[in-house]
């Protein structure tokens, strides 16, 4: 077990504060991730405030995380020490059913594990971005290319690939018109990406 520092809800009405978390010990498959940049996501603010529900506290958000591979499991073969990478909204799914193997692992047919506030592999919480590190199964961290800052790169964890998926899905590209409702965090990145 690794304890390391974070920011985090202990209720949905306080502010967050600095407090330590448990992340697992790096297992054959894990990656573990110094973290640089985490953006705020609106669903993690309406997670601790419990507007989608009841939730475990203490909580911390975020799932827009990049940062530094600082460590790696025993039979990971996608990342090396030194790595730039990136976590999105989920760090698991059962791996076998028609969606997974298809790559579809956000569709999971047993239920994805997100980022946080999600059970684990081990049956803990999950706990997401605001946090120094995170441990994440390779196969659910990215590669961040070295042209772009970690800053530019965190947002678009969520945001970014909420907007580019319905982009690609409809074949926005040269020549084709996009109309984006709502310039908010997630429309000004359509409009760039478009
Ligand atoms: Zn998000
Ligand atoms: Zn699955």
């Amino acid at each position: 077990m690794l304890t390391v520092k974070a920011y985090g809800a202990t209720s949905a009405t306080d502010p967050l504060v600095p407090l330590e978390i448990d992340r697992r010990d790096v297992g054959p498959n894990d990656v573990l991730i110094e973290i640089r940049y985490a953006g705020i996501c609106h669903s993690d603010i309406h997670t601790v405030r419990e507007e989608w529900g009841p939730i475990t506290f203490p909580q911390v958000v975020g799932h827009e995380i990049v940062g530094v591979v600082a460590e790696i499991g025993s039979a990971v073969t996608k990342h090396a020490v030194g790595d730039r990478v990136g976590v999105g909204c989920m760090v698991n799914s059962c791996g076998e059913c028609d969606e997974c193997r298809a790559g579809d692992e956000h569709l999971c047919e047993n239920g994805n594990t997100g980022t946080y506030n999600s059970v684990d592999v081990d049956g803990t919480i999950t706990q997401g971005g605001y946090s120094t590190h995170v441990v994440v199964n390779e196969d659910f961290v990215l590669r961040v290319p070295e042209a772009i800052p970690y800053d530019k790169a965190a947002p678009l964890l969520c945001a970014g690939i909420t907007t580019y998926s319905p982009l690609a899905a409809w074949g926005a590209g040269p020549g084709k018109k996009v109309a984006v409702v709502g310039l908010g965090g997630l429309g000004h990145m359509a409009v760039k990406i478009a």
